[in-house]
């Protein structure tokens, strides 16, 4: 279990070493989409990005998230799969992987 730690926006960019399963979340766009971004929690320092509404799962074309809101414990569904690294879930504030 790798905890989710919300950061700053520029701590997140900045530090590329930041820790695996931190993440930020950028403001909606006119949609009400927000892009939520995550150290990989397998631990290799990578960036991924998904997109997610707020409550809802966005409808789209391209795959999308419905989270929950929280920064201090969020959840995300459906599964989140970093291909080739980590494939599992995150909730509660816990990635876990499966
Ligand atoms: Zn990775």
């Amino acid at each position: 279990m790798v905890k989710a730690v919300h950061v700053h926006k520029d701590a997140f960019h900045e530090d590329a070493s930041s820790q695996p399963g931190s993440f930020f979340v950028d403001e909606p766009d006119a949609g009400g989409v927000q892009i939520l971004w995550y150290r990989c929690p397998c631990g290799c320092g990578a960036a991924g990005v998904l997109r997610v509404g707020n409550g809802f799962k966005p409808a789209t074309d391209k795959p999308s998230w419905s989270w929950n809101g929280s920064t201090d414990a969020p959840t995300l569904v459906p599964s989140v799969h970093h291909v080739g690294h980590w494939h599992g879930f995150l909730t509660d504030g816990e990635w876990r992987s499966c």
